[in-house]
């Protein structure tokens, strides 16, 4: 930790717990947390840690993870709160990865700009985003893009075009190791009252649906075709069912949410117990949409 602490120009806090950083507000320490200065910072402390094979995690605003309680036993990287640049020329976007993604929805509509207007509500870092693919009500993050930059281990940046990455519903093949910098979208001037109607539509549709008043991480399973996520769980009967301080949402059954003090075990009890009860009543394999650290499979899976 000393060496390390000698490189790190930015912020870097040990021993953080991560439920300070997560949406669940669960999550035991991370090594270190670091929020690096600027690029130069970034390159050299991913350069050590590749030297050192030190487990690395990017972590944006942790809306869409699950960190174990055993916490992290290396450095989670972030971009929040500094890499946060936003420019606008006319519809070319450039924004940085620590952009929250409801700036630059709120932004793009002040300049009657079309296309993630129907994200609003969303949580979370473009970074995060760009990731997951993060979309709602028809919309997804990757639909204008233009260009995404890396930075990988070597500390070396990359331009990854829409054909060099693939995109489906909350997946993306963006890598493990590299820490997303920044990405350019192309959108469209569109009349503002269309765009307006297309927000209050979104932005309506989530306070009916979800679960806003407890922390969570949002879906936790992604919807298999058939049918939706939420939708199986609660037929499997298990809306309302708790474990410690975690309970599958009454209100929308793929949203887990914490009533306090829940542990990421609850949370995982849960998982198991979803997984289990569609499989049997329904033969249908439910898959993460949330990112986990720090667990062994076993702890997830059936
Ligand atoms: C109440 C609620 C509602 C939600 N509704 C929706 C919804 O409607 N639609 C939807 O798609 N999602 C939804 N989510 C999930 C979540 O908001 C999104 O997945 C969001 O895009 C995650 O962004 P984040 O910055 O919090 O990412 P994190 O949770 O911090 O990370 C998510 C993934 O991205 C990676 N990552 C983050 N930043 C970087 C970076 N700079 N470089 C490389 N990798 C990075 C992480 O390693 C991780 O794998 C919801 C969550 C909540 C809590």
């Amino acid at each position: 930790m000393g060496e390390l602490r000698k490189i790190v120009q930015g912020t870097l806090l040990e021993n953080e717990p991560m439920s300070n950083h997560t949406s669940y507000g669960i999550g035991g320490p991370a090594g270190a947390y670091i929020t690096p200065k600027d690029r130069c910072d970034l390159a050299e402390i991913l350069k050590f840690a590749n030297k050192y094979s030190i487990e690395t995690h990017f972590v944006g605003s942790g809306s869409n993870l699950l960190v174990a309680d055993s916490g992290i036993d290396g450095i989670v990287l972030t971009p929040a709160k500094l890499l946060t640049q936003l420019e606008f020329n006319n519809g070319h976007v450039i924004a940085e990865s620590g952009v929250m993604l409801g700036r630059l929805v709120k932004e793009c509509i002040k300049r009657n700009l079309t296309g993630v207007e129907s994200m609003i509500g969303v949580p979370g870092t473009l970074g995060g985003a760009l990731v997951m693919n993060a979309g709602a009500f028809g919309g997804e993050i990757s639909n204008y893009l233009h260009s995404v930059e890396i930075m990988n281990m070597s500390g070396e940046i990359k331009t990854y075009y829409p054909g060099d990455i693939d995109f489906a519903y909350r997946f993306s093949t963006l890598k493990t190791d590299e820490f997303v910098l920044l990405a350019r979208f192309d959108l469209k001037e569109e009349n503002s009252i269309i765009i307006q109607e297309k927000k209050n539509k979104a932005s309506k549709g989530r306070k009916t649906n979800q679960p806003l008043k407890f922390r969570s991480a949002g879906s936790v399973f992604k919807n298999p075709k058939e049918n939706a996520a939420g939708y199986l769980i609660d037929q499997a009967g298990l809306k309302g069912i708790r474990v410690g301080n975690a309970e599958i949402s009454k209100h929308h059954a793929n949203f887990f949410v914490n009533h306090g003090n829940a542990r990421s075990s609850d949370i995982t009890s849960l998982i198991r117990l979803a997984r289990k009860t569609v499989y049997k009543k329904f033969g249908i394999k439910l898959e993460l949409e949330v990112k986990t650290i720090g667990f062994d499979p076993k702890e997830l899976d059936i």
